[in-house]
């Protein structure tokens, strides 16, 4: 993509109610644009970001055995009315009546709609286990709406519900799920910490949240150093629930059951949220199979889910500095930038413009800055919207027969020669 075309707005001024390093991140770097209160639209750069976290929650899913679908996002209030939910979600849940009087809402969540698509097509325990997710908008109009994406009213969701004959194999699909997660903010460059959490409103026996280290989160963790260097290769979903972590409120210095030494204490953000309930929607919205021996059973569920867009501004709260984003390369909008100093100048035009025709043709998302403005801008622009690999190519360097890179990431730079720009980056960038 050359920057001249692609639709980048950064901004210098940013609107006094965004508070967190974040939010006003993501105003500065033109991703994304608020329309009302915790609604925003999403600008081609944060578009691109939340494609690319979209796709690596969709691949560890895949892997996990879970099947993708696609739910609506307007409900009908019925199946909320069976479930009871209609009226103990309050507030956060829109309501909206259609032209005939009836009764919708804009889903906050998807347990209703997904046990009634279940019990219209399941009916014996031969075709269990199944898991059902998909990657849909969610509307819950909380009371402060505020943390730029990471608190919004419109918020995008992958949920997903997993559905056995008995606690025991629903045992197995949760665990499964467990470790999808921690493999999926493994990938994205995050460290998640699991803690053990209370089902609140939406009821059942086990659950745990999925918080991820920033030194800017809400809230603080104490946990085992061990979770700090998961091997993702090999991980095993009960010893990772067997290490220590515990939030602020509920840890205690004297009953904790790990040494001082082994202890982190560390600032986190929610990312991910799983559960395991029992039968409490199977039996309300009859979502029964036959065992064996032909008796119904009410089906045993599960439900999970990662906030796609909140994980956006996690993953900037998790990754910047003073110049800007950085951001981690498997989530990166474009891996590289190739920053033309001169435009003006032959000779730079001709390398950069080589570089930029040979990354594309191995199909890495590179940004061919080729606009005329100041040097000064080009270089800041590029380090604010946080490109991990830059090859910055000025007239000096080339008469010289090198070529600047810069890594984002270690913060480092190197001059390298002209011919040798192409096997360098390769390496990094491992292709
Ligand atoms: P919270 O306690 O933050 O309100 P929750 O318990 O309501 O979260 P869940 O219903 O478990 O959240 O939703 C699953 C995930 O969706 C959360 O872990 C979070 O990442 C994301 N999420 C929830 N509410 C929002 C929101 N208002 N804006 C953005 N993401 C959200
Ligand atoms: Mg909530």
């Amino acid at each position: 993509m050359k920057y001249s075309e692609f639709f980048i707005p950064t901004v210098k001024d940013i609107p006094s109610d965004a508070e967190i390093i974040s939010h006003k991140l993501m105003i500065k770097a033109g991703m994304i644009k608020q329309s009302s209160a915790g609604i925003y639209s999403w600008l081609p750069l944060g578009f691109k970001v939340l494609k690319n976290i979209e796709q690596i929650v969709r691949e560890e899913q895949n892997n996990a055995g879970a099947n993708e679908m696609l739910m609506p996002t307007i409900q009908s209030s019925d199946l909320w009315i069976k479930s009871g939910r209609y009226d103990d979600y309050g507030k956060e849940m829109l309501r909206i009546k259609d032209r005939s009087g009836r009764e919708m809402l804009y889903g906050p969540t998807n347990e209703e709609l997904i046990t009634d698509i279940f019990q219209t097509y399941i009916t014996s325990y031969k075709e269990l286990p199944k898991n059902l997710y998909h990657i849909q908008w969610k509307f819950r109009d909380e009371v402060r709406p505020r943390f730029g994406v990471m608190r919004g009213r419109e918020f995008l969701m992958k949920d997903n519900y997993s559905f056995d004959l008995n606690e025991e194999t629903a045992q197995i699909s949760y665990n499964k799920m467990f470790k999808a997660y921690i493999k999926t903010f493994l990938r994205m460059g995050l460290t998640p910490i699991s803690l053990r959490a209370e089902t609140g409103p939406i009821g059942g026996n086990l659950s745990h949240e999925f918080q991820i280290l920033a030194n800017t989160g809400e809230s603080t963790l104490y946990y085992d150093k061990e979770l700090e260097s998961l091997d993702p290769e090999s991980l095993d979903p009960e010893k990772l629930q067997s290490y220590y972590a515990a939030v602020d409120d509920e840890h205690d210095e004297d009953k904790c059951p790990i040494k001082k030494e082994d202890l982190k204490i560390s600032k986190g953000i929610e990312v991910g949220h799983i559960f395991y309930f029992g039968t409490k929607y199977s039996q309300k919205l009859k979502a029964y199979v036959q065992d064996k021996n032909g008796k119904k059973i009410a089906v045993h569920m599960g439900s999970y889910g990662i906030g796609v867009s909140r994980l956006v501004g996690a993953l900037i709260e998790a990754n910047h500095d003073d110049k800007g984003i950085k951001w981690p390369m498997s989530v990166a909008p474009f891996k590289l930038s190739i920053i033309n100093l001169m435009p003006d100048d032959q000779n730079c035009t001709t390398i950069a413009s080589d570089y930029y025709s040979s990354f594309m043709a191995e199909n890495i998302d590179t940004l061919y800055d080729d606009r005329e403005c100041s040097i000064g801008k080009k270089l800041s622009d590029n380090d604010l919207i946080g490109t991990p690999l830059q090859i910055i190519i000025g007239k000096r360097d080339i008469s010289a027969g090198v070529v600047e890179i810069k890594d984002r990431l270690l913060d480092s730079s190197e001059k390298i020669q002209i011919n040798d720009v192409k096997k360098v980056v390769s390496k990094k960038l491992n292709f």
